[in-house]
């Protein structure tokens, strides 16, 4: 019996390393895109009649620029860096997913657009204080940010186009700031 249950332990434990490794994104440690698009999915079909969920995509401002600057590494470390802002200041219950390069996406069930808009808002303002290190000094980032919410929109792909409309609406209104679908 100890034997095996060593044997059933070791091979739980790798199970576990696997499917943590396809689901998470190795820069950054947040879900990966196909793991965050199906939490969304289940966020979605889990929320209650009269509940609420607000989805926030965000997309770091002028990325290219500052891979062309600093170079590559670099630009790793500013997409580190808003990982670890976004972990520290969404409590662990919310979807937190690298949706792409230096694409986010965010899902925060229960929370209503008019409580999550300002808590992105205040996630956008900081990051666009947080010192990113390079061998001259150091560099600032911002990011632009699009939110969709639930009942407006009622599909996850929905959520997830709409939130993406509102995000090219805050690039083109210039950047660094957080903009609310019309749906
Ligand atoms: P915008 O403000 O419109 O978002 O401009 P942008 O430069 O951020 O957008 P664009 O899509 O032109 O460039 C994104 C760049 O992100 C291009 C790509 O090389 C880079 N990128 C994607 N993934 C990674 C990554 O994992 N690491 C680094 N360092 N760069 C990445
Ligand atoms: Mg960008
Ligand atoms: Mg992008």
């Amino acid at each position: 019996p100890v034997l095996l249950a060593a044997v059933v332990k070791t091979r739980i434990e790798r199970f576990r390393e696997t499917r943590r490794s396809t689901r998470l994104d190795g820069l950054t440690g947040l879900l990966n895109h196909t793991a965050a698009k199906s939490s969304l999915q289940r966020l979605v079909e889990q929320t209650p009649q009269g509940g609420t969920l607000t989805v926030a995509m965000i997309d770091i401002d002028h990325f290219k620029s500052i891979n062309d600057t600093y170079g590559h590494p670099v630009g790793d470390q500013v997409i580190r860096g808003l990982a670890w802002l976004l972990k520290g200041r969404l409590r662990t219950v919310y979807l937190i997913g690298r949706y792409g390069g230096e694409e986010f996406m965010v899902a925060l069930p229960g929370v209503a657009l008019q409580q999550a808009a300002p808590v992105i808002e205040r996630i956008r303002s900081d990051f666009s204080v947080l010192p990113h290190a390079h061998r001259g000094g150091a560099l600032y980032a911002t990011f632009s940010a699009g939110l969709a919410c639930y009942p407006v929109v009622q599909t996850a792909a929905g959520l997830t186009e709409i939130a993406d409309r509102a995000l090219m609406q805050a690039k083109r209104l210039g950047r660094n700031r957080v903009e609310t679908a019309v749906a």
